[in-house]
């Protein structure tokens, strides 16, 4: 007999065990869960998926392994909080492949990702063509990254950047006073340099383009930085007496001229603002030595398959993996002349040759053969980059790895989800668990076992409803997911409703469209649909979204901040009007996944305007009208009524010693924001804090005799965010709840119809049971005499639409192309449509 150990019978069974997890908003539960299957956990939104599989089940693996490693290493690791939850057996390492919420960070490529860059250039270097009497290019030296591979005119941006007085002065029939320099920085930076300009005796107050060239010149260019002393607030002329008498200046003042501050700026600036603020004021072209290219002549001179390292970096990976297919089956050309004169050098070529496209099928078969190896990261949407990252463990050869994967269906048409769901079965065969958190139900169907988390969401949820085999789940009354999964499929049918026009597009040309016209219904719910990578986000998120836009003279919302400036200024290819329509449109609503905020100081309650109404009912008590404290005094934003020592984050932030710096609770107001003085004041018993920590749903009771407040509570329970408290942080919100709160944030301004409202896969991260609400919404605004388009892979939304615009047929250079317009059921009888088979399952 073996002596008893820790973790008997389960382990040896091949389950994990966990007992008392407590992680946010989970009950205590108890959970057995097979190793070496595909295990999907479901349930609605905020029900405690995510804080299972990943807050308690990758945590704590991820812990476990961080305690082997040196602490130096560990301070590299994104490090997760040790999760509540009693013990957990039978755990292998995990990997996570979470998808990023807001824009990757870190600047890379899909080369780089896949590290298919690093095989590529060995095989330029080792095998590629070489000019006669050319030195052998290291692989190091195909990269622009690498002072070897850099084109050194450009230092491997492949654009060359100056700064002209037009680019800097953009009027100039405006003084140096009225901001004539519009390089030098606003505000207070631009006013103390035209202070030192009055007192190294230039003339503020003459239009520029009157100042004699060569001291603009010396204004624009020098490099010299005199010091001077300022007198802040002086005219002229009491500046001249005032230097005249020696008067003490307010400062001594550096002087920095434009085109030094631009280039400082665009160098130096560790904000991606600042830096594209830079760019505005200076004029970018390729590169002359490179052409764009980034890397030195020699690099380029080596090619493979007649194609230098730039250009094949350029082309779909489709198009690289046919290109090489021959190479690897020893077939390429040249390679019996190479296998002659030098048989080792042909065995590499072949041999990296085969590794590559080995890789790449692996990519073609995850849907990604119409992205390129140079395109930027920060461009890819998270769906995608979280295949990448897939394809790079599958050829990784792991074994015995948990690999928990967040929503991998997101972004990926049903016929994509197909190749998705082959790729988790490779993983499988291998010896690896996969632990799933999904809504598509096609995912869900595919489990060997199934972990059902609800009944609801927030406090209402957290219980394991079910954990078995699927078809157990049926025998749950209980679970949303039972309902949707054994459920009927296809909708009660609707007549779609008749358009009341059409905006009408022409000779639109954007990534992979090229010269395409489309027309938009109005007055209906239109989706867009498309494989992967057809050209959806093109269409709708970025060319619809700036046409309309720039007609109405609405500005478009800035791409987010992060990402790369540079890769922005290279001109996008694009093109396009409007022909027709726009008499029926007044506003634009673009409800996207972006964050509301990237600071826990921006939550919920904020963004909506509620907690404006809030502080206000604060302010009209009693006791704030006896102290005096108007409706600032319970902001945490501004000085007064918030906690001093944490500046009303209710956090601080604790720096540790070879450790990740945390945030903790701050000591002096517990976390709750305000100071005492402010926390004393209540409305029906409850503080200010007390309100931000209601949720939703709790709230909605509580202000249930405040019109204004309900209102917009209503809304966002509408929206299923019920769960949420009002002060939850943005940076904790997921791209769908923060839609979801963009979306209310909409729904309860007053309705007066023409207003086009454009929606990016909205589903994202949606239990079916919050696709229904979400629906529910949407109709709203088509009844109330607005237009909605929507991006989206959903076929149940689809069949429920009123018009379909379905692209393709394929990816890529593939795709761009209209393949069908119609009714649902119209575009189901599309031959060539790739959407058409799928969406006939949910038309009756
Ligand atoms: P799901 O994955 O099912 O959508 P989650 O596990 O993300 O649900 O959330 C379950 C509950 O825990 C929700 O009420 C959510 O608001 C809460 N929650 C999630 N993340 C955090 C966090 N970092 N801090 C506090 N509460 C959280
Ligand atoms: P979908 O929304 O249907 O998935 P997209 O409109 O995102 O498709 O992409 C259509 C094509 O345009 C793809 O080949 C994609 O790689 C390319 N593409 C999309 N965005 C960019 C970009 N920012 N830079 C370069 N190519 C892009
Ligand atoms: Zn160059
Ligand atoms: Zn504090």
């Amino acid at each position: 007999m073996p002596p008893a150990s820790s973790s008997p019978a389960a382990d040896s069974a091949g389950f994990v065990r966990v007992r008392g997890a407590r992680e946010h908003n989970l009950k205590n539960v108890d959970l057995d869960i097979p190793r070496d299957a595909l295990v999907v956990f479901t349930g609605v939104s905020g029900s405690g998926k995510s804080s299972l599989a990943f807050g308690t089940l990758y945590a704590e693996a991820q812990r476990r392994y961080l305690e082997s490693v040196s602490p130096y290493a560990r301070r590299l690791f994104h490090q997760m909080a040790v999760p509540e939850v009693d013990a957990i057996e039978g755990l292998p390492p995990a990997v996570a492949l979470q998808q990023q919420r807001g824009t990757p960070t870190t600047r890379s490529s899909v080369g780089s990702v896949t590290t298919l860059s690093n095989l590529l250039r060995m095989l330029y270097s080792r095998a590629g063509d070489y000019p006669p009497g050319q030195g052998i290019v290291y692989a190091e030296a195909f990269s622009p990254n690498t002072p070897e591979g850099a084109c050194p005119t450009c230092h491997g941006l492949g654009r060359i950047y100056e700064v002209t007085e037009k680019s800097m002065v953009p009027d100039d029939s405006l003084t140096i006073r009225e901001r004539a320099i519009a390089a030098w920085p606003t505000a207070w930076g631009g006013q103390n340099q035209r202070d030192i300009l009055v007192t190294l005796g230039y003339d503020v107050d003459r239009p520029w383009r009157e100042l004699p060239q060569q001291e603009r010149d010396w204004i624009l260019f020098t490099e010299e930085q005199p010091v001077v002393p300022v007198y802040a607030g002086f005219t002229p002329e009491q500046t001249r007496q005032a230097l005249k008498r020696k008067l003490e200046p307010s400062y001594m003042g550096t002087f920095t001229s434009a085109k030094r501050h631009v280039l400082h700026t665009f160098a130096n600036s560790h904000s991606a603002l600042m830096k594209k603020r830079a760019l505005q004021f200076m004029l970018s072209s390729d590169c002359p030595q490179c052409r764009g290219k980034r890397l030195r002549r020699e690099s380029l001179a080596v090619t493979f398959a007649g194609l230098d390292i730039a250009d094949m970096s350029r082309l779909p990976l489709k198009r690289v993996a046919s290109l090489l297919q021959p190479y690897a089956e020893g077939k390429g050309r040249g390679h019996a002349r190479q296998a002659a004169e030098h048989p080792e050098q042909a065995i590499v070529s072949q041999r990296i040759a085969q590794d590559l496209v080995a890789r790449l099928a692996v990519l073609l078969d995850l849907g990604l053969g119409y992205l390129s190896l140079e395109r930027s990261t920060p461009t890819l949407s998270p769906g995608e980059l979280q295949r990448l990252r897939l394809a790079t463990q599958l050829y990784s050869n792991l074994f015995g790895v948990v690999y928990v994967l967040d929503e991998p269906s997101a972004g990926l048409h049903p016929a994509d989800t197909e190749a998705l769901l082959a790729a988790l079965a490779g993983l499988k065969k291998a010896g690896n668990s996969l632990f799933v958190v999904e809504h598509d139900l096609d995912v869900v169907r595919q489990a060997d076992w199934l972990v059902d988390v609800g009944p609801a969401a927030g406090e209402k949820g957290g219980e394991i409803l079910y954990s078995g085999p699927p078809e157990g789940l049926a025998r749950v009354p209980a679970s949303q997911t039972g309902r949707f999964l054994f459920g009927q499929e296809a909708l009660p049918p609707r007549p779609p409703r008749t358009p009341s026009g059409w905006l009408e597009l022409g000779g639109v040309t954007r990534n992979n469209l090229h010269e395409l016209e489309a027309r938009f219904p109005l007055g209906v719910f239109t989706t867009v649909t498309g494989v992967s990578g057809s050209g959806k986000s093109s269409l709708v998120s970025q060319v619809l979204v700036e046409l309309v836009a720039g007609h109405l003279g609405q500005e478009v919302p800035a791409e987010e901040e992060e990402g790369e400036p540079l890769e922005r200024a290279a001109p996008v290819l694009s093109g396009g009007r409007i022909t027709g329509g726009m008499e029926h449109i007044k506003r634009l609503v673009r409800v996207d996944q972006k964050p509301i905020g990237r600071t826990p100081r921006s939550n919920m309650a904020t963004y909506t305007g509620l907690f404006d109404h809030v502080r206000k009912l604060f302010a009209a008590t009693k006791a704030a009208r006896a102290r005096r404290y108007d409706a600032g005094r319970f902001s945490f934003n501004v000085k007064g009524g918030r906690c001093e020592n944490c500046q009303g984050e209710g956090f601080v932030m604790v720096e540790l010693l070879f450790l990740p710096s945390v945030y903790a609770p701050c000591p002096v107001c517990q976390g709750s924001r305000y100071n005492a003085k402010t926390l004393e004041i209540t409305y029906r018993d409850q503080s200010i804090a007390d309100v931000l920590g209601m949720t939703v749903d709790a709230a909605w009771e509580f202000f249930a005799e405040e019109p204004l407040v309900h209102r917009a509570l209503t809304v966002l329970r509408e929206v299923g965010l019920g769960y949420l408290r009002l002060g939850q942080p943005a940076t904790e919100l997921s791209g769908g709840e923060a839609q979801r709160i963009k979306l209310a944030t909409e729904l309860q301004r007053a309705q007066r119809g023409n207003s086009l409202y454009i929606l990016d896969e909205p589903t994202t991260g949606l239990h079916p049971s919050d696709v229904e609400k979400l629906l529910a919404q949407l109709d709203g605004l088509v009844e109330a005499g607005n237009t909605v388009v929507v991006v989206e892979h959903d076929m149940r939304v689809v069949a429920g639409s009123d018009w379909v615009i379905d692209l393709g047929p394929g990816a890529g250079e593939d795709g761009g192309l209209i393949v069908a317009a119609g009714t649902p059921a119209s575009v189901a009888k599309v031959k060539a449509s790739r959407t058409a088979p799928y969406l006939r399952r949910f038309l009756a």
